[in-house]
């Protein structure tokens, strides 16, 4: 008798994006799976428990649906992440179609894809439901001639992450990503894009070698050479990247081997005729997600709706997101976007639409926003147990119970509406990624945890590591003491991000080994 093998699918959206349409075929299959949907912080869906016999048809209705699952995963360029605001302004018009190009510019091409889970079918132009958003999904299922052009024989030594984002909001955390874009407005327009290279937040307990990075700033480019600049840096980091170590494989490592200034000369000597200068001047202000009702700038509006640890599921006692969102779906036909931070975006609304959301939200007890802690609104944690096959405790299961303790504390001190990041992982692979947050979790054995402290709720700071092992049950405690000590000692209008920095880190960097606890 065969085991019931149990798969997770992970569909990619580049900035998160998808149709009314895709997300009920999302909320269709995952029937097949756990019964419920799980947002990821990379702004793409996961079903999880798909059974072997099951991932046929699943995929194979991804892919239907004008999604796929190519690049969600594996050693190549994964989900582009892009700010989730749908703003219409020619910044925000231009950040998404750069994830796009991103998206199909590595996109890998291969028959086998098709041959497996599509009988070998063709995705021909009417499966996609805008050919000129998409095109690339096609190309990859034509017989692929000699090697990958971008990947080559070997593809990467490692998954490759790029964010984009728009100052002051760096929801797509993008000094935690292998590349990070920021464009540069010039009278409204975008003239180019700094570009981050080297952030990544994985490492191994125990292990010297492995730490988490931030991005640190590469070179500027014109907007025309954005994207060759970026393959510039993916074939740098192809030929260079370690092969040996897999643990020491990210770009991050590549980066600290070559020098910042090697890196770059290696990148620049790719692009030949192609001018890059120095990267302009970066400055954040919050990862936070705006929850709630917005103008999109076009007579428009945009509702930011909190969802609890990124589960799309009808809780017994809590709100029927699935319900609400595939109401809201059918009903409506409204577009959606998954946001860095788990949370999910009604998109598109016209104003007279507005109270129909409201009462499909209320009636399946989903709210937007209201009466949450601020720091309730971002926190969040990654899968970990029990469908995450590398996790060491608990994490998307104890954490909303943790910041139900946490919240009464922020209440109790009047500290409700303060920025102050929270998140936790369930290893320190750091999906979650925990190492810039105010407050980081990082399992280490069934209900023992790493406690990192001291990030941003800007994303741009490393937080080191306070206590090498905290109980659950002490979570909460540990971190009102330094909530107390915010209140008592913060100046007028500091955020816990500063007061931590001038009170107890003057600003520097925690050294590597303050990452590891072992
Ligand atoms: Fe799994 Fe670890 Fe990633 Fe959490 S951080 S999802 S436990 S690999």
């Amino acid at each position: 008798l065969e085991k019931a093998w149990s798969f997770m699918i992970r569909s990619k959206m580049p900035g998160g994006r998808i149709t009314a349409k895709q997300w009920l075929i999302h909320d269709d299959l995952c029937t097949k799976a756990m019964g419920n949907m799980r947002l990821t912080n990379r702004q793409g869906i996961q079903l999880h428990g798909v059974l072997k016999g099951g991932l046929k048809e699943v995929i194979h209705n991804v892919c239907h649906s004008g999604l796929s699952t190519m690049g969600a995963c594996g050693d190549v360029v994964r989900n582009t992440m892009g700010p989730a605001a749908p703003i219409k302004d020619a910044v925000h018009a231009d950040t998404q179609k750069l994830t796009e190009e991103i998206s199909q510019r590595f996109l890998w091409r291969s028959q086998a894809y098709a041959d497996i889970w599509l009988d070998g079918e063709k995705l021909e132009p009417n499966w996609i439901q805008d050919p000129e958003v998409n095109p690339a999904v096609r190309e990859v299922t034509k017989a692929a001639e000699g090697d990958d052009p971008i990947y080559g024989k070997v593809y990467l030594p490692r998954k490759f992450k790029i964010g984009v984002a728009i100052q002051p909001c760096n929801d797509a955390d993008i000094f935690s990503q292998d590349v990070g874009l920021v464009p540069h407005v010039v009278n409204g327009e975008v003239e180019g894009y700094t570009i981050t290279v080297g952030g990544g937040f994985g490492m191994s307990h125990g292990q010297l070698t492995t730490r988490p990075f931030l991005g640190q700033p590469l070179l500027y480019a014109k907007r025309a050479n954005v994207v060759d600049a970026i393959e510039a840096i993916v074939t740098t980091q192809r030929d260079h990247g370690n092969r040996t170590e897999r643990k020491n494989a990210r770009l991050k490592y590549t980066v600290q081997t070559m020098g910042l200034d090697g890196f770059r000369a290696e990148v620049v000597r790719r692009l030949p005729g192609i001018e890059t200068f120095p990267p302009k001047a970066l400055s954040f202000d919050t990862v936070e997600d705006n929850l709630g009702w917005h103008e999109q700038g076009d007579g428009k509006l945009y509702c930011a709706v909190h969802v609890s640890m990124g589960r799309i599921v009808d809780r017994e006692n809590g709100p029927h997101y699935r319900s609400a969102f595939a109401e809201i779906a059918k009903t409506l036909d409204l577009p959606y976007i998954v946001t860095p931070n788990t949370n999910l975006i009604i998109a598109e609304v016209a104003p007279e639409q507005k109270a129909a959301v409201d009462a499909i939200l209320a009636k399946h007890g989903v709210v937007h926003a209201d009466g949450m802690t601020r720091a309730r609104k971002v926190a969040h944690a990654c899968v970990a147990l029990p469908t995450c096959g590398l996790a060491l405790s608990e994490s998307e299961r104890v954490l909303p119970g943790f910041m139900d303790k946490i919240d009464e504390a922020l209440r109790e001190l009047g500290l409700e509406n303060e920025p102050i990041l929270f998140r936790m992982t369930g290893c320190p692979n750091g999906c979650g990624r925990p190492y810039n947050a105010d407050f980081g979790f990082v399992g280490r054995s069934p209900n023992k945890y790493a406690m990192f402290v001291g990030g941003s709720v800007r994303g741009d700071r490393l937080a080191g590591l306070e206590f090498k092992t905290v109980l659950g049950e002490e979570v909460p405690v540990k971190v009102r003491a330094f909530l107390e000590a915010f209140k008592a000692e913060r100046k007028d209008g500091e955020i816990f991000a500063d007061w931590f920095a001038r009170t107890r880190t003057k600003g520097e960097a925690p050294t590597p080994e303050q990452f590891h606890i072992e």
